[in-house]
């Protein structure tokens, strides 16, 4: 339904700023958390409706309390009622470093001059490519810095070519996109081109320390940035992400600032982020920050749970920036998407000689660098299945997650069997040893939670793809 505010009667609040910075700090100092308010909130979030930045402030403040354990297993009961215990599995693509802004946390800032400066090639994407697939990748995201040379014309040239590259069994299904805000013209271009979810990062909603920390280039602009995503609606992507790079200013600051985004983008677009990332700050080239916004493991651990708590319909996004500690136990609070088997070296997936490593080509250090193949293995272990579905995307259910969450038996009869799909490709195309017995194992437990009608047409489209047919979904 297309927004029509004059019909509405309200402001029409499109392309507008919408943080104000003493509404947030006045509900993080005023708010006060008792028991009851708290209960009240998680019941709430756990009735699968959205909290309000001042509910969202409740569970703030309740953090330090013995409260925040309810918090967490608000968190957990939420997933395991609405989701179930399906984790989506993507990896990142750096396709170029090159970059004109001076963002102080990152390892590509233009005055990084210790950074080796790279754009692959079409041959070299070919490469990377060929070389994800044979792992068993599906999804990717592809990165770039911001730069002249990276126009909407150039990205939409390079989602094609990824699409387009096919070895073996293997295929990428689907292509998001982090990358710099465009103008509406050029989200339609890069729109144009068949991506999934069109990814940006506010890194701190807090104006002041924004323009503290970008020192030059476009992305100085703060309300550009704050209103990048109002443009790629208006040019028709409605499958956007939103994050904040945790450790730039205070964590609580940006959880309501992430979630007064969501309020603007379901209050002007009828849907909110289909994706929110919550990377935390990890050590980078020349990087000289202080740690006064360090976000601890406890926090990130309850921030996460309040996310989840939130902002009940949205995906949530885990990389490889956290170690595999941290990821295991986060990933109980409601993740529903995390990176395997990653490397952020430009061309490092294609280089089995390791020619490319120490290159100083990475945008900074990750904690867990452990194989698709590992991070399967233990997902499979902690009995999650492990997922590379792309059908809503392709058959035109944009929308997913809200429709997960509200649709009643939706997971059932999608998600579930759709995972379960996507992982018996890869146990016939890429299993090995062990994970070939555990992934069957996982996939017969999985099957007997169905209902009768779909578990035999699950059971019978498994045949066919042990018989050598692909891409089967329903
Ligand atoms: N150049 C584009 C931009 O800045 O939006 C897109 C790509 S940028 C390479 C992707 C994200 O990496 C940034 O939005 C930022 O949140 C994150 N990032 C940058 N430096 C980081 C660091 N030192 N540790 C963790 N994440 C970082
Ligand atoms: Fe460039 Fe993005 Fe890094 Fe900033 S975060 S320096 S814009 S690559």
């Amino acid at each position: 339904m297309k927004f029509s505010p004059e019909k509405l009667n309200i402001p029409d609040q499109r392309m507008k700023p919408f943080i104000d910075p003493s509404e947030i700090w006045d509900l993080i100092n005023n708010t006060k958390p008792d028991k009851a308010a708290v209960r009240d909130v998680i019941a709430k979030s756990l009735d699968k409706q959205r909290l309000t930045l001042r509910e969202t402030a409740i569970l703030i403040n309740s953090v330090g309390t013995d409260l925040a354990d309810e918090i967490k297993e608000g968190a957990k009961t939420l997933k395991e009622k609405v989701y179930g215990n399906r984790i989506v599995l993507f990896a990142p693509l750096y396709v170029g470093n090159r970059c004109i802004n001076n963002c102080k946390y990152c390892g590509f800032r233009a005055s990084n001059t210790g950074a080796v400066r790279k754009t692959l090639s079409d041959q070299e994407i070919i490469m990377e490519v060929e070389a994800l697939e044979d792992n068993g990748q599906k999804r990717l995201i592809l990165v770039y810095g911001e730069h002249p040379d990276y126009s909407p014309e150039y990205i939409a040239h390079t989602v094609k070519l990824v699409y387009s590259i096919k070895k073996g069994p293997g295929e990428i299904r689907r292509v998001n996109i982090n990358a710099a805000p465009l103008d509406i013209e050029g989200f339609r271009t890069v729109g144009a081109a068949g991506i999934g979810t069109y990814q940006i990062f506010q890194e701190t909603y807090h104006p002041e320390a924004y323009t503290w920390y970008h020192l030059g280039g476009k992305k100085r602009d703060y309300e550009y940035r704050l209103t990048a995503l109002d443009r790629a609606q208006e040019a028709g992507i409605d499958d956007v992400g939103i994050g904040a790079l945790f450790g730039l200013y205070d964590w609580r600051f940006e959880v309501l600032g992430l979630v007064r985004h969501t309020n603007h983008l379901e209050a002007c677009y009828n849907v909110g982020p289909h994706t929110i990332s919550f990377p935390r700050i990890k050590d980078a080239m020349s990087l000289n920050l202080d740690n006064k916004y360090e976000t601890t493991d406890d926090d990130f651990k309850k921030l996460v749970a309040i996310l989840r708590l939130a902002v009940p319909y949205t995906g949530l996004i885990l990389t490889a920036r956290e170690a595999p500690d941290v990821r295991r136990e986060v990933m109980q609070y409601g993740v529903s998407q995390i990176d395997g088997g990653t490397k952020l070296e430009l061309g490092s997936y294609s280089d089995t000689k390791n020619e490319n490593q120490n290159l100083n080509r990475e945008q900074f250090k990750i904690n867990d660098s452990r194989s698709l193949a590992d991070v399967i293995d233990e997902l499979l272990d902690n009995d999650y299945i492990p997922s590379f579905c792309t059908s809503c995307y392709r058959m035109g259910r944009t929308g997913e997650h809200f429709m997960e969450f509200s649709v009643p038996g939706f997971i059932k009869r999608f998600c579930t069997p759709n995972a379960i799909l996507t992982l018996s490709e890869y146990i016939c195309d890429y299993g090995r040893g062990e994970t070939i017995d555990k992934g069957w194992k996982v996939i017969e437990k999985n099957i007997a939670k169905l209902e009768p009608g779909v578990a035999s047409q699950t059971r019978e489209k498994i045949e066919r793809i042990k018989a050598g047919e692909r891409d089967l979904y329903f």
